[in-house]
């Protein structure tokens, strides 16, 4: 097995990420914790792009539209459709639209335990209810009932990996091999080091 401290996992700066102009202040977010930037460029992704992205994980309809009903339920409103699949269909159509409307910027991040790190600095999927000290609890004010009364998707400035599995999958289809670099940082050292020999002149 690889060493935790080589776990990776994808960031894209959604459209309205770099519109905020929130750019270096969302990569600082992720450098300052001890992660390592290993790929990064920008582009204007594809509808078909988009589309492909999210139905890499057959279940992900499924659980996007689970989790919207629950988002509903828990303030004491009613869900445009009990059906999670309707609900699921509904969001990847937005989805094209909001991440295809302009550049975004995608990196692979790297460091020990990438995945989890990365979601609990970027937050909770609706920025209403993300907490505070995250990037989308604080630079964010979406809301499922807003977003969904005006047909279209929730801007959360980000999209990160949910799983190891899912970050595998989406580096390749953000990526090619030869992108991703491997290389050393300084303060790799101090983070992963063993001994800790060599500090002192
Ligand atoms: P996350 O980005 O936090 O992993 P999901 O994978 O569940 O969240 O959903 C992907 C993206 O779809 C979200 O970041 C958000 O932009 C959008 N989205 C999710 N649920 C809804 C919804 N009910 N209405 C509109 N947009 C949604
Ligand atoms: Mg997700």
């Amino acid at each position: 097995m690889t060493h935790l401290k080589k776990e990776r996992t994808l960031v894209v700066i959604k459209p309205d990420g770099i519109q905020r102009t929130l750019v270096g202040e969302i990569i600082q977010r992720y450098e300052r914790i001890g992660l390592k930037l290993i790929a990064i460029k920008m582009l204007v992704p594809s509808e078909d792009h988009v589309d492909k992205h999210y139905n890499l994980d057959p279940e992900w309809k499924k659980n996007v539209g689970e989790k919207s009903i629950k988002g509903y339920i828990d303030k004491g409103l009613e869900p445009p459709s009990q059906d999670p699949m309707v609900i699921g269909d509904q969001v990847i159509s937005v989805l094209k639209k909001y991440l295809s409307s302009g550049p975004v910027i995608a990196m692979v991040w790297q460091g020990a335990h990438a995945v989890k790190i990365v979601r609990k600095i970027t937050g909770g999927t609706e920025p209403l209810s993300s907490d505070v000290g995250t990037i989308r609890g604080d630079y964010v004010l979406d809301s499922y009932q807003m977003s969904d009364k005006d047909g279209r998707a929730i801007r959360n400035l980000i999209h990160a990996s949910g799983s190891a599995k899912e970050a595998d999958d989406e580096i390749k289809h953000w990526f090619v091999e030869e992108e991703l670099l491997d290389y050393n940082l300084v303060q790799d050292k101090i983070l992963y080091d063993v001994n800790l020999d060599g500090l002192l002149e």
